[in-house]
């Protein structure tokens, strides 16, 4: 048996589907499945590239042909060890210890920096892992579209009066103004949809926008300011969801807007900003022109990409003033203005909050997070039975996740391998595996169900502009606990276990760990289902736990009872899991039965706490 990969490039890169195992064990099977997956659904197979610009599934086709070949040949008690993307070797470890290690562009702080990146990039010696990409975790963009619909939810509770649940009836009316199509980026009007809201979204490529709008997910495309403001308008006074995608350049779409008055309800931006090179077009370059100087004056590219961001930025700013909620969408979109605008520019651009701190941190400290799923046998059939088992589990505790997959389940298209992103927390995860696993070994799937998540993740990130601005610690910047959730996934026996660094644009900027696992149906697996998936959503209520107590959480946590008692507790509250031990309490403690929703009256991290707004 071979593998699309074995054929490329230039081969049709579909994932294998179906019960037939070409590796010798489904773990194996499920990794190589993945690995053809991002493939499948990456924006660019024949260079590798899967998503963020230059995101790699590998480093050479050479690499990518030793992979696949190892992953088909490799047995249980093996594992595959990759170095930036490039197979090392193998070693005999022992039937539960990870199929496959992989370190990707980590870099002592010296050196990493974006310029040697692009130099040892382009002489071969490594590449950037695009989290997801390099450790083929990626499933194209649902794998951000809940944390997109997640923070609109947010928004339209804390800025516009929404009532849980019914955020569409405050959003009527509303819009988002954002840009970029591309891999991530994509996602946006398809959960601003979801949620009740409508989007003009700017996109430089037509391309990019011609293929989205082949899913239904765009009402209109047009390269007219005018038509897709009047369509906007019609759906204001409607009262209708829309969704335009305007090609044009943000750069001067947004500064175009902000001069004419307007001021979007919401505003943000999913270009790939953060790669001044290689992520941004800049205004007055044509696609064409844009490629050519990549090569040809990357330093002066640089430059103009980085004017072009600041000016959007600037009118990002006009339209904060005018009450707009704005926000910067994990694209270092201020990094990159700063650098133009210089230092003291700072405290007006750094106004604009950025989404994790804003707006999500609260479900990270209880271990809630981008959780995601995939059915290895490609069957649709499978697709629904998870679901169903997701919402029998937890749709009673918590409505939000029935909402989410009875939304997803029927507005979000397909691509590649049958998979579903649900944000679930500690407890939640490993519980939700290991009934996938009863499924697999009775026979009810087809195929064994692969479990992973997104780097950006509990414990699993440090960016100080992304997943972890703003830590009350001050801890944004130490990559402590991404490095300790791969040691602990790795020791847990997880399948593949990646510690991934950032490149391009985000050189020096993250730390970033990855896991995989595969559900194949037998019982020592479902110990190493719950062994590791509570490791990880587990190690991320205690970084949170540990940055938010001064003193003994688990005695204030018992002094205050289990759901009343939420104010500095909820970190160390999951619903169940493993038990977790504060090291700032000395009790060890069970988590409770349930999950509460409840957090603290008066507490930064509570939505209904008044804030300064979120404008700046
Ligand atoms: P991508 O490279 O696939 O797509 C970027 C898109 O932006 C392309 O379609 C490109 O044509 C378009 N674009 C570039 N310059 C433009 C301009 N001036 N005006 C309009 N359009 C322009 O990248 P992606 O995978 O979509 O990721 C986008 C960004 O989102 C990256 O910086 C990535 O790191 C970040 N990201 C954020 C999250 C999150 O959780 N918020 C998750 C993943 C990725």
């Amino acid at each position: 048996m071979s593998s699309s990969i074995l054929d490329g490039p230039g081969a049709s890169y579909r994932a294998q589907r179906g019960p037939v195992l070409r590796a010798r064990t489904w773990r194996a099977e499920g990794l190589l499945r993945m690995f053809e997956n991002v493939l499948e659904v990456g924006e660019n197979p024949d260079e590798l590239i899967v998503y963020a610009s230059l995101g790699k599934a590998a480093r050479t086709w050479d690499e990518a042909h030793t992979i696949a070949a190892t992953l088909l040949s490799l047995s249980e008690d093996q594992t595959l060890v990759l170095a930036s993307g490039a197979a090392v070797g193998v070693l005999e470890t022992g039937a539960s210890a990870p199929l496959v290690l992989s370190a990707v562009n980590n870099t002592v702080g010296r050196w990493a920096s974006p310029q040697r990146f692009y130099e040892r990039a382009a002489a071969g010696q490594t590449m950037w892992g695009g989290l997801t990409a390099g450790a083929w975790q990626y499933i194209g963009r649902q794998g951000v579209l809940q944390g997109t619909y997640e923070l609109f939810g947010t928004i339209a509770r804390r800025s516009f009066d929404a009532t849980a649940g019914r955020e569409a009836d405050a959003l009527a009316g509303r819009w988002v103004l954002t840009s970029g199509m591309g891999g991530m980026g994509s996602s946006q009007p398809i959960s601003a949809a979801m949620i009740g809201l409508s989007s003009l979204t700017v996109e430089v490529d037509p391309a990019k926008a011609a293929r989205l709008a082949d899913t239904g997910a765009l009402d209109l495309v047009t390269t007219e300011i005018e038509e897709a403001l009047e369509a906007l308008s019609r759906a204001r006074q409607e009262r209708t969801v829309v969704a335009i995608g305007l090609i044009a350049n943000a750069a001067d779409v947004y500064p175009a807007l902000a001069a004419r008055g307007m001021g979007p309800d919401i505003v943000t931006d999913q270009t790939a900003a953060h790669d001044a090179r290689y992520g941004y077009v800049p205004s007055g370059y044509s696609l064409t022109q844009w490629r050519s100087a990549q090569a040809e004056d990357p330093e002066r590219l640089e430059r103009d990409a980085r004017a072009s961001i600041a000016a959007q930025v600037t009118a990002m700013l006009t339209f904060a003033e005018r009450g707009s909620v704005v926000f910067e969408n994990g694209n270092n979109l201020r990094v990159q203005a700063l650098e133009h605008l210089g230092e003291e520019a700072a405290a007006d651009v750094n106004r604009i909050p950025g989404f994790m701190e804003a707006y999500l941190r609260p479900l990270f400290a209880r271990g809630i997070g981008p959780f995601r799923w995939v059915c290895l046998s490609g069957s649709d059939a499978d697709q629904r039975v998870l679901d169903d088992l997701a919402i029998s589990l937890f749709g009673q505790r918590r409505p939000e996740v029935a909402r989410w997959i009875e939304l997803a389940r029927t507005q979000i298209p397909a691509q590649g391998l049958p998979a579903r992103s649900c944000w679930l927390g500690h407890g939640e995860r490993s519980a939700f595996a290991v009934a996938a696993n009863d499924l697999v070994a009775d026979g009810t799937l087809e195929a064994p169900v692969l479990f992973s998540r997104d780097h950006l993740d509990s414990a699993s990130m440090t960016h100080p502009r992304i997943g972890t601005e703003g830590m009350r610690d001050g801890s944004d910047g130490v990559t402590d606990f991404p490095l300790l959730d791969a040691m602990a996934l790795a020791a847990t026996g997880a399948d593949l276990v990646a510690i991934h660094s950032g490149g391009g644009g985000y050189a020096g900027w993250m730390q970033s760990a990855g896991v995989t696992i595969v559900a194949d149906g037998r019982p020592e697996t479902a110990v190493r289902l719950r062994r590791s998936l509570d490791a990880d959503t587990g190690l991320g209520v205690l970084r949170h736990a540990k940055r938010r107590l001064r003193r003994g959480c688990c005695q204030r946590r018992l002094r205050r009872g289990d759901r009343g008692g939420a104010a500095h507790l909820a970190p160390c509250q999951p619903s169940g899991g493993a038990p977790l031990t504060c090291a700032a309490g000395a009790s060890r403690h069970r988590p409770a039965s349930s999950l509460t929703t409840t957090l603290p009256e008066r507490s930064p991290l509570n939505p209904s706490t008044p804030q300064p707004r979120s404008t700046p």
